[in-house]
């Protein structure tokens, strides 16, 4: 008799968002380096590249005509227009094979993306990552200074109605600091630490 796909092998999955420049993409970078066995997502893009930025590890930085035809193949997870700008979205096989092969898998996604994740796949965890305050989360949207004047202040719109999604999610990790941030983000992954009961 043929096994079934075992049910304990499969792992689930961890949607990390919140506002712009709290520091998710700096937490998700803290937990490649320091926990391997969690597989993090590399989600494709229209955006430009960034100096430094490398396609298929940062990004697939693809044109708008890709992005489109991934759309119609039903090959993106979630997709979004992030900050009014460039479209953003998650390759939806690679997820179904990490989770497959029993690795807990992370994507670091803006909350439109985690909405759209948590109609289609509503067992996976929901980590909401919160600034220590919001005159930090100001502080560090001014502080990265690559995006111009008109930009920064949309990204601060966006950022205080992405704050006030926070109760939508299951746990709640403050970035203080990086690594701690990223290691309690882990234990949340692994059942070391239990997320707040849901509330629907
Ligand atoms: P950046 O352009 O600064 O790298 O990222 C801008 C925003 O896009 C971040 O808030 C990031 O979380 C979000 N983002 C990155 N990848 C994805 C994705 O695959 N889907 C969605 N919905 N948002 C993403």
């Amino acid at each position: 008799m043929s096994e079934a796909p075992s049910a304990e092998r499969q792992s689930r999955l961890t949607v990390l968002a919140g506002p712009t420049a709290v520091g998710k993409g700096t937490v998700a970078a803290d937990v490649r380096e320091h926990h391997p066995e969690v597989w993090i997502s590399t989600s494709v893009t229209t955006r430009r590249p960034r100096p430094g930025e490398v396609h298929g590890r940062h990004y697939w930085f693809v044109s708008d005509t890709d992005f489109d035809e991934m759309i119609a193949r039903g090959e993106l997870l979630e997709w979004a227009v992030v900050h009014h700008s460039a479209r953003y979205g998650t390759p939806r096989a690679p997820v179904e094979e990490a989770l497959a092969a029993g690795r807990p898998a992370l994507l670091e996604i803006d909350l439109q993306g985690a909405r759209q994740v948590r109609e289609s796949m509503p067992g996976a965890l929901f980590v909401f990552l919160a600034p220590p305050s919001w005159e930090e989360l100001v502080r560090r949207l001014v502080g990265r200074g690559t995006e111009s004047e008109q930009e920064r202040r949309r990204r601060l719109t966006t950022a205080a109605e992405e704050l006030a999604s926070e109760p939508e999610f299951d746990a709640v990790v403050v970035n203080s600091e990086v690594h701690a941030a990223g290691e309690e983000l882990v234990a949340l992954m692994t059942g070391a630490r239990a997320p707040r009961p849901r509330l629907q």
